[in-house]
Parts: C-alpha cells; structure tokens; sequence
C-alpha cells in the first residue's frame, strides 16, 4: 500500500529530511511537510535592505564538515543544482571588542581559547597554572562547561574577553553554561587525553582536516533560495499555516492532529519526522514517551534580535567584515557584521552601506523588550561608539526578532538526547537544532538521518 510519512517543522532540518526521504522511498511515497508558519524556512529567511537581499536569519554556512570534506549543506546545495550559487566572503579580517574600542581577534585560537598563550597580546592576561596534574583534563564520557574548563586552566580574562564572545557569536549564549563536548567537540575528544589545556588545544587543532579555502559558504540570492530549492525538489506536499498540535500512535502508524482547537483536522501516516524546537517536540512526545519529552523539554533557548541597517552610500566603516562584542562590555550589540564589505557578491559598497548588528544574549531577555525604533536607536549608538564615530541617520532598516531563537547546550545534551531516542519507537524521529547541533550543516546530517531511519522503518 502507498505509505504516507509526515515531517512536522519546515526548517532546514525537516526540508532536508524532506529531499532524503523523497530520494529513499519508493515513487508513490506521500511526503508531507507540515510548517505552522505562513513561509517555510524556519531561521532560513532572506530579507530586502537597501535594494538588496539580507537574511533575517542565519548568514552563511560552514563549507567544511569536521572531516575536512564539504559540509552537508553545500552538497545539498549542489544536489538541488545550487552549485553555482554559493559564494563567499571577502577576505577582511573581523575584530573584538574590548574596553570599548575594536581589537583585531588574536590568531591560533580554536573557538578563542588559546593555544598559543604569546599571540594573546593586550587582549586577555593569562592567570592560574595549565599545570599537568596527571591525568586528563577530561574523564572519559564526562562533559563539563566550557568556561569551568578555562577558567581553571587559563583565568577569567580568557573567558570574558575571548571565549565567551566566540561563543556568543554563535549561541547567544555563555561560556559558563554550554557544553564543551556540543560546542567544541574537537576539543572534548583532546582533553580527554591531554594534560594541560594548552596541549588539548593544540593536538584538536593538528587533528583539524582543513580544507582549503574559504570557511564560509552563503548563498547569491539568499538562504531563501536553497530553502525553495529543497521543497521543489523534495516532491512533498506543503502545509503551511497549520501547527501540528498532537501527536499519538495508532495500530499501524501515526495520527497528528492539526489546525486551531474549534476546527481540528487529523491525518495518519505511517511515519514521522519531527523537526521543531524543543518546547514544541517535547509538547508532541509527551503522549508517546514522557521520560523522552521531560528530557527535550529541559532544553533552555536565548533571544537574540537582528537590527539592519542601510546607511547613505559612502559612510565609511573599519576595513573589518564585522566585529564580536564581549558581555562584560555591557552593550545590547553582540556582533555586528558589515554585510557588504564582507559580501563581495551583494555588489559592493557603491549603494547603501549595510551594517547587521546581533542584539541580545541568553539571560538578557528583558533588555529586548524595547519598540523596534528603540532598539535601532540603541544599536545605531553602540555601534557608532564602537566604531569611533557616529553613524548617519540610516535610509532604510528593519528588526528581526528570535524569541527563543538560539538553543544553549548545557554539558550532558547528547547524553540526554540520546536516551531521549532510545524511548521512541521506530517510525519516529527527531531532527534539528534541538538535537544535533545549531549549525546549518549540523541540521542538514540530523535531517537527512532522521529521513533513513524512519525509511528503513517503512520497509520493516
Ligand atoms: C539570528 C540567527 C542567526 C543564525 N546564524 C547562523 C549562521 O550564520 N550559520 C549557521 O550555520 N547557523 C546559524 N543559525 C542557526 C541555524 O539557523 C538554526 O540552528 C537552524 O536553521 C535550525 O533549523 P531547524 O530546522 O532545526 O529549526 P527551525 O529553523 O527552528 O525550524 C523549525 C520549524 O518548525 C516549525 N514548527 C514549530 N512547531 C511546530 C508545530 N507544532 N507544527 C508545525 N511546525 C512547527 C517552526 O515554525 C519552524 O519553521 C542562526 C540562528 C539564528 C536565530
């Protein structure tokens, strides 16, 4: 009989579970993708600043997976025929922020811990003793916070200045809560055999499969494109608007029921992939495994909000692609990148200037409950003190707001995530950043191995 398999949660993640299952199962399939928002994407949206395109969302993308051969996304992009649309960006350097004035960021870092304690220069001191105690830095199949680790093998400066900004950039997030093992897993397998954390960072670094070129990827006309690339090619059937709000099991499979409480509309299928945040996943297994949803529901998430800013053509910036800002500087702006100088391919700075300033960190929610003109203002001052000069009154901008946008890891989350997928039965699987990891990349693995294993059910 025609089997029909249901992907609840239209991000990259369930679009690229998605394009897996419509390769893997036999023609005939019925593949469902059930969005509740009005567009598909999830954090993948491509806006419009100054005549050109500017995400909403996530930027760019690794161009290497951590075996040094392209990541996930860009062979997905490759596979939906987007090759020739990935570009990169420009080789300026980025910097830091450190007592309110930009800093270049200090070389033979790996996620800014250092090391090579002498490249460090005035950005950070290095207090407490890296001494070999001997033992591993690390017990086996222990995981611990990031900032522990550096705080007691290299002192706080390190942390506040280096670390916790790096991090900040990716997770909105601190050092002193995310796990080693999710956020550095090169770094985890290392200090589980080094000594000293100067030696556990050297060896992950040696270990690095770099591959040449540049580290980043985005796409020429946005992440918009790749997100209406893989629901063509992917043959599902698209419901936007309709969140899925139960899910239980029947005889043979799975029933969802959809749609607002007063007009409810069910459909069966015979199997799943579950492809939203953790609120909502822990919401729909809460009637199939309520040990599974306690633990995905224990996932906390930061707010982080985007300010775009199009400035007149000409307003002159740093020769820098962007620059991260450390909490203990106190500003709302974490990181802002000057997106066209550090994207060549939006055509230059011949048109308007456009700077996109990240806004927020995990605890700091409340500091983003301002109106939108009042965070533009904010941001156009931090920045503006921050570059050294203040910025004209902008041509065009806008706000995009994350509630809940960025998951924080804390140590122990593949443990829980796994024994969360030991209480599933087959059929069903989870994908996404909840799960596998924020990156881009990351989602596209979990998506594409959520989409095998509820195919080789399917066969069973
Ligand atoms: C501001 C920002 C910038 C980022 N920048 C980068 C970057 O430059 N590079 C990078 O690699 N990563 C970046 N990330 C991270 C990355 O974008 C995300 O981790 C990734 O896109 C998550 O994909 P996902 O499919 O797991 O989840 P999501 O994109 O969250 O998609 C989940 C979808 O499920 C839907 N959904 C939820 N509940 C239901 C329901 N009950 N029924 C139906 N649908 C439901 C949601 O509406 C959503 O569309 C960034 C993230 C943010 C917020």
């Amino acid at each position: 009989m025609r089997k029909r398999v249901a992907v609840i949660g239209g991000g990259i993640a369930g679009l690229a579970a998605a394009v897996r299952l419509g390769d893997l199962t036999p023609p005939g399939t019925e593949i469902i993708v059930y969005e509740q928002g009005g567009v598909l994407g999830g954090k993948l949206r491509t806006g419009e600043l100054g005549g050109r395109p500017v995400e909403r969302g996530a930027e760019s993308f690794l161009t290497a997976g951590p075996d040094g051969a392209e990541s996930a996304v860009v062979t997905l992009a490759r596979h939906l025929g987007l090759g020739d649309a990935l570009v990169h960006p420009a080789a300026v350097p980025a910097a830091l922020a450190i007592g309110g004035r930009l800093t270049p960021v200090p070389g033979g870092t790996l996620v800014g811990v250092p090391g090579d304690l002498t490249k460090l220069g005035d950005v950070a001191h290095v207090a407490g003793a890296d001494r070999d105690e001997g033992h591993p830095l690390l017990a086996a199949g222990d995981d611990i916070a990031v900032g522990e680790l550096v705080r007691a093998r290299y002192g706080d400066e390190v942390v506040d200045r280096l670390v916790d900004p790096m991090l900040g950039g990716v997770y909105a997030g601190r050092a002193d809560r995310l796990s080693l093992e999710v956020t550095m897993p090169q770094l985890a397998a290392t200090a589980r055999v080094e000594h000293t954390l100067q030696a556990a960072v050297r060896a992950a670094q040696a270990a690095r499969t770099r591959a040449a070129g540049p580290i980043f990827t985005a796409v020429d006309g946005g992440m918009s494109r790749l997100v209406a690339a893989a629901a063509a090619a992917s043959g599902a059937r698209i419901s936007l608007g309709l969140p899925v709000r139960d899910l239980s099991r029947t005889a043979h499979g799975w029933r969802l029921l959809l749609g607002p409480v007063p007009a409810p509309q069910t459909d069966d299928v015979d199997a799943v992939v579950l492809a939203v945040p953790a609120k909502p996943a822990s919401r729909l297994l809460a009637g199939i495994s309520a040990e599974a949803a306690e633990v995905i529901g224990r996932l906390d998430y930061a707010s982080v909000a985007l300010a775009a800013i199009a400035l007149p053509p000409g307003t002159p910036l740093p020769e820098l692609s962007g620059f991260l800002v450390p909490p203990s500087e106190g500003t709302l702006v974490k990181a802002a990148t000057f997106v066209t100088r550090k994207w060549p391919h939006l055509g230059g700075e011949s048109g308007a200037v456009i700077v996109r300033a990240s806004l927020g960190r995990h605890g700091e929610e409340d500091r983003l409950q301002l109106a939108d003109e009042d965070l533009l203002l904010r941001a156009r001052r931090e920045l503006g003190d921050l570059i050294g000069g203040e910025l004209p009154p902008p041509v065009a901008s806008w706000i995009q707001r994350w509630g809940g946008g960025l998951p924080q890891y804390t140590p122990g989350h593949h443990d829980r995530v796994a024994f969360a997928r030991q209480q599933l039965p087959a059929g069903l699987a989870l994908a996404g950043a909840a799960f596998d990891g924020v990156g881009i990349p990351a989602c596209v693995v979990s998506g594409e191995r959520a989409a095998e294993d509820v195919s080789k059910s399917l066969e069973e």
